[in-house]
């Protein structure tokens, strides 16, 4: 597999947000989104035992799969290999590519990007918000629905947007907020 990094920090986003957790990022991404702040083209060819391996040097069992984007080079027997080391295995996809049936992942983090989603399950539905409509998210069934303002990368648009992020969840409580806070405190 193509993979990018594997590195230990505290999940930073989302339901599992300030769990100590094994980042495995996969090289490359079948969209191109214009707000990509995510470097993964770089990669080191892995095998499976090779990842399992460096992910377990870690003390924490909690695994994040990321990218770019994971679904493209995910495998059933990478999934079955962390499990057997007592990991439970996060993912966090565009949801723009099907999750196999053989696929055993015991978190799906979705964040729709401006392509269709093709997955029949979503743990978690985390939206990018920069004031877009919002309805067209209306279709997707999920546990919990987070929105999460869009890192502009300039700090008076950035507090507009948090802003209109946090009123939006106000006004619609099914929407709770996602914050980047491994940004705030200063870790990856
Ligand atoms: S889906 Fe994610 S990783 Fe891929 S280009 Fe968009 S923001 Fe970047």
């Amino acid at each position: 597999m193509r993979i990018n990094e594997i590195f230990y920090s505290l999940q930073g986003e989302g339901h599992y947000c300030g769990v100590p957790a094994v980042f495995v990022r996969t090289s490359g991404c079948n969209l191109r989104c214009s707000f990509c702040d995510t470097q993964h083209e770089t990669y080191t060819e892995m095998t499976e035992t090779e990842i399992v391996e460096a992910v377990c040097q870690y003390p924490a069992r909690h695994v994040v799969i990321t990218g770019g984007e994971p679904m493209l080079q995910i495998t059933p027997s990478l999934l079955a290999a962390l499990h057997a080391r007592g990991c439970y295995v996060q993912i966090e996809t565009n949801g723009t590519i099907p999750l196999p049936d053989d696929c055993q992942v015991d978190w799906v983090t979705c964040s729709p990007k401006h392509s269709p989603v093709r997955l029949d399950h979503i743990d978690e539905l985390k939206v990018v918000y920069q004031g877009q409509d919002m309805s067209q998210y209306d279709i997707y069934e999920a546990k919990e629905y987070r929105l999460q303002p869009l890192d502009t990368q300039s700090e008076a648009h950035n507090r507009d947007i948090l802003s209109r992020t946090i009123d939006y969840c106000l006004a619609h409580p099914k929407w709770k907020l996602s914050l980047q806070t491994h940004k705030m405190i200063g870790v990856r």
